[in-house]
């Protein structure tokens, strides 16, 4: 199934409109010189890919599946190294591994990588010691050096950030079809850490369970069965720089509509989401399944018109709800919101991001995020839609494969003080693998 084209709708409409969040390019000319030649590189993804992921999304809708979405709150370009991406490849196949066996559901993975190079903020200057420059809005855009030159937006770094994009995806892809993500080889996904973690041996007891569940299910069928041999992986990031996405939407053979050829799955962050706004106006015309980040500042009505303008004909798979509450908030904000997009008969699918309504900062002034808010803004989830009759399906995470101290609790019970020890991330606080894991395990006992 395919979306209507709007007859008032081509890549670069959004122009017309107000567009938040974008940098301004000192040099016009650079610009389109830089987004005409990305126009001319190949696609990052395929058509059929996304089309097979907005089937499997439907699919998600009907409760067949549980999406995990996850990855880092920015990746850098200095990021892109092979360690780093099996590291958080590694870590979201543990936490699937979990999720498979103990909610008996298959899993969808879309990764938050291959293109997450763009930052939203919060204010356009960035003030230190009386000197005021612009923000650092991602490596898609500027470097984060407190330097005059540092913060130019540069047009050749969206050239830079394809490579990038397709260098990460390159990579994953071959560990994919070479056999990486095989269930039946759960010892390639080990990190270090696994033997000394207090977690070591839930996980082990699950490996070791679902190892024989494998083999049980081939001893019946007679031979291995395929689907535990791969798995797929479907890419995302937020459609920020809108520079970037039109360069990428492309028209394909055989297919009608436009569809964004640098990822599976684009998500409008909740400070571009208006209605009206650049941010919609780009999305609302394109094939593929996208998410829209849902706050509690928004209304009903707000909601049910993304609901009406991204996806009017009311497709199954096209359009996620990833609402990102805080774990104070929520109890008042989704049941409402819930309600009335069921009432009006929309087809969406729920995600919970329980990271970005709880952050906070330290005394120090470091950006952390609690442990304990996180899950309980997780199992609040699975509650709140359970009582009113729908679905969570699925969670949207920042977490990395690397152990890092961004968030504190957790099994190791981190401390304020631990965070200083291995602060990594240049934007918001991840989970570290132990943390990831452990949060995949409480999701099997709330989703119960
Ligand atoms: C993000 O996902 O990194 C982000 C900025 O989220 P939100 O738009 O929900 O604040
Ligand atoms: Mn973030």
């Amino acid at each position: 199934m395919s979306l209507e084209i709007p007859s008032d709708w081509l890549p670069d409409s959004w122009q017309r409109k107000p567009a938040t969040q974008q940098p301004n390019y000192p040099d016009a000319e650079a610009l389109q010189r830089a987004i005409s030649e990305l126009g001319q590189l190949p696609p990052l993804v395929t058509s059929w890919e996304v089309n097979a992921l907005k089937s499997q999304l439907a699919r998600a809708q009907a409760g067949e599946f549980f999406v995990l979405q996850g990855g880092d709150c920015a990746e850098s370009f200095a990021d892109c190294q092979p360690q780093l991406i099996v590291s958080r490849l590694k870590v979201l196949l543990q936490m699937s591994l979990v999720l498979v066996h103990g909610l008996r559901k298959r899993v969808l993975r879309i990764g938050r990588f291959a293109g997450q190079y763009a930052k939203p903020r919060s204010a356009d200057l960035e003030t230190k010691d009386g000197i005021s420059l612009p923000s650092y809005r991602g490596d898609l855009v500027n470097a984060p050096a407190f330097t005059p030159e540092a913060r130019i937006p540069d047009p050749q770094r969206l050239l830079e950030g394809h490579m990038r994009s397709a260098l990460t995806i390159n990579f994953v892809r071959g560990l994919i079809d070479g056999g990486f993500a095989d269930l039946h080889h759960p010892e390639y996904w080990d990190l270090d850490w696994v033997q000394h973690s207090p977690l070591a041996a839930d996980y082990q007891r699950m490996v070791d369970a679902l190892g024989d569940s494998l083999r049980f299910m081939e001893k019946l069928a007679g031979a291995p069965i395929s689907d535990f041999q791969r798995v797929d992986f479907y890419t995302s990031h937020e459609a920020l720089l809108l520079w970037y996405e039109q360069a990428q939407t492309r028209r394909v053979p055989r297919a009608p509509g436009w569809y964004n050829l640098s990822t599976h799955f684009p998500w409008i962050g909740m400070r571009t989401a208006e209605i009206g706004g650049a941010h919609v106006e780009y999305c609302r015309g394109i094939q593929n399944p996208m998410g829209v980040k849902v706050s509690p500042s928004m209304s009903v009505d707000w909601v049910l018109d993304l609901c009406r303008v991204l996806n009017p004909e009311n497709e199954p798979g096209r359009l996620t709800l990833i609402h990102r509450m805080g774990a104070d908030k929520i109890g008042d904000h989704l049941p409402r919101l819930i309600e009335a997009v069921a009432k009006a008969g929309h087809r969406v699918l729920w995600l919970c991001d329980p990271m970005h309504g709880n952050t906070i900062s330290t005394p120090n002034g470091l950006k952390t995020r609690p442990f304990e808010k996180i899950l309980s803004e997780v199992e609040q989830s699975f509650a709140i839609h359970a009582a009113c009759g729908a679905q969570l399906g699925g969670v949207h995470l920042e977490l990395t494969g690397e152990d890092v101290t961004e968030c504190t609790g957790g099994a190791r019970n981190l401390s304020n003080a631990d965070l200083e020890r291995a602060y990594r991330s240049t934007v918001d606080p991840r989970l570290n693998y132990e943390q990831a894991l452990e949060l995949a395990l409480k999701i099997v006992r709330f989703a119960g």
